[in-house]
Parts: C-alpha cells; structure tokens; sequence
C-alpha cells in the first residue's frame, strides 16, 4: 500500500472487521477508523450528531447517511496517515460520498478487503463479544476470553456487551447488512479494488491474508 492509501475492510457483522481492522493499523502504521466507534464516543460527549444517531444505533438500525458521512468525513479533516476504515462505507450513498470527498481530498481507495463469514458462524461470534469501555478492546467468552473475567488484559478497564448486542438485534443487523451493505461487494469488485478473505480461518490467519492483499 502506497503512504496514505486507504484500505476499507468490509464483511458482515461479527466478521471480525474491529479486531483486525486494528492489528491491521497497527502493523502499516495507519490510522483505525471505526465509525461505530466515533458514534459511540459522539453519544458519550452527546454531540449533535451523536444525538441524532442515538434513537438508530439503540435500536442496531444504521444511521442515515447524511449523518454517517458526516461523521467519518469530520474525522478525515487534516489527515495526513493512511488508514483503514472499519464499518464504512455501509451502502452505496456512503460509498460514492466517501469516493467524493477523497477526490476533493487527492486522495483514493487502495484496496477494499472483504472479509466473507456465513450468517451463523458470525451470529455465533456476535453473541459472546465483550467490550472493554476504557479502550475499546474487544474480547469474545469462548474464542478470545480475557485473563481475567471481565477485566482487559491491556488496560485493566471493565469489559461490558454494548447496548445493540442481543439475538434479535443481531439477526436485524445481519439483514441489514445484505440488503444495504452487501450491493458494495459488486460495486468494488467492479472497480477492480476487491480482494476476497476467507474470514472462518483462525485469526492470525486472517490477518495473514489481509497483509499479503495488501502488500503483495
Ligand atoms: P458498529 O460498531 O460498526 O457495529 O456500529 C454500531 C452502530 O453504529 C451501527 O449499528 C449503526 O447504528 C451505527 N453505524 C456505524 N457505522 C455506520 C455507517 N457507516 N452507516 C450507518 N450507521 C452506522
């Protein structure tokens, strides 16, 4: 990946996008843009935006576009790394919104790394995900416990599930994601930036993957 490309990771909820959206980031030096993470510390601070994506993200709905857009958009002022984007674009409005303001910005889409995980095996995954509320790391009960119960390996903080993980919430989320997230698949694959990664191997491998897609 050339300085300053940007790398969007897409797949399903539960997919792992977050876990190695970050290992990814950390290993090119770029920056972890989770827009679900900027709408949780936007509720948090109770900004503007944030308030209008409250009544959305309780209820595991995506929020509008406009909002989205200008969530990320706000985040990709001044700039001047890299960076994966985790969770974004979720639709095509968003995808040619974001196409938009990186060409205002010089800058462009190195790769979109899809990483494909069928429904259950992603449903399965969603159910035991724990959260950690002082930096965001996430655990799972059975496939990536914590040393200690309830408690984060890196900074100590209290492992919580986050307000939109429960079944029926999943399973909205899950049919949000092929009606509004999955049409992406085709539009990148189209564009010729999609690079498919088999998401049901062990972590490290997927990480692997994602690597050799990006620096081959
Ligand atoms: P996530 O952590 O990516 O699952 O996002 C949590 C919630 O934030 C989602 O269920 C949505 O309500 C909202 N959200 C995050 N990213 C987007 C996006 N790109 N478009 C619309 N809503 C989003």
């Amino acid at each position: 990946m050339g300085r300053g490309g940007f790398i969007i990771l897409l797949g399903p909820p539960g997919a792992g996008k977050g876990t190695q959206a970050a290992a990814l980031a950390q290993r090119l030096g770029a920056a972890h843009i989770a827009s679900g993470d900027l709408f949780r510390e936007a509720l948090v601070q109770g900004t503007a935006l944030g308030e209008r994506a409250r009544p959305y993200m309780e209820k595991g709905h995506l929020v509008p576009d406009d909002i989205a857009v200008a969530m990320v958009a706000e985040r990709l002022v001044g700039l001047a790394c890299g960076a994966i984007l985790d969770g974004f674009p979720r639709t095509l409005p968003q995808a040619r919104a974001l196409g938009e303001t990186l060409k205002e910005m010089g800058r462009a889409i190195d790769r979109v790394l899809y990483i494909n995980v069928p429904e259950e095996a992603a449903l399965q995954r969603l159910a035991g995900r724990l959260t950690c509320r002082q930096c965001g790391a996430i655990y799972h009960e059975v496939n990536r416990p914590p040393r200690e119960a309830e408690k984060c390996d890196c900074c100590g903080g209290e492992l919580y599930r986050r307000l939109d993980e429960k079944a029926e919430t999943h399973r909205r989320r899950w049919q949000a994601y092929l009606e509004e997230t999955a049409p992406l698949i085709d539009y990148y694959r189209e564009s010729g930036l999609l690079v498919e990664i088999n998401g049901q191997q062990a972590m490290e491998k997927v990480q692997g993957d994602l690597i050799a897609a990006v620096c081959p």
